[in-house]
């Protein structure tokens, strides 16, 4: 299927698809607490793909202990697949990441990055689902 085929849902139906945490973090870009997810200090090989949609967003290969909490990555998967939006909510300005296909907020991305790219994708767990297949 062609991802603009992806029908919009709406939010009930998100809310029945999801849980209460991955609503909140993709459909109202909540954040979840720090070390509360499945992924921060998860380092099993693998694609973490997107828990609303199953976009393929991070690989496991681009995944670095950041120590903050969040799974963080320095890379996505296909630059085609996330969209990124500057944020000016809570006084900062940072840059949001989003699902390129279902829209869900998946969290934001730093420039300060320890790694050859000089990116920290900083991702809310509750965003991700892991799926453990070789890359
Ligand atoms: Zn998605």
């Amino acid at each position: 299927m062609n991802p603009k085929d992806t029908p919009k849902k709406s939010a009930k139906e998100w809310r029945q698809q999801l849980s209460d945490v991955a609503y909140k973090v993709t459909r109202q870009a909540a954040t979840e607490p720090a070390f509360s997810g499945a992924y921060w200090d998860h380092w099993q090989t693998g694609v973490y793909q997107c828990v609303c949609c199953g976009t393929p967003l991070f690989a496991s290969a681009a995944k670095f202990d950041a120590a903050c909490g969040w799974p963080s990555f320095d890379r996505p998967v296909a630059s085609e697949k996330i969209e990124e939006k500057v944020d000016h909510s809570y006084q900062m300005t940072r840059v949001e990441v989003r699902c390129q296909q279902c829209a869900a907020h998946l969290g934001h991305v730093f420039t300060d990055g320890p790694t050859q790219t000089g990116l920290r994708y900083c991702i809310n767990s509750a965003a991700l689902e892991f799926d453990p297949k070789p890359e």
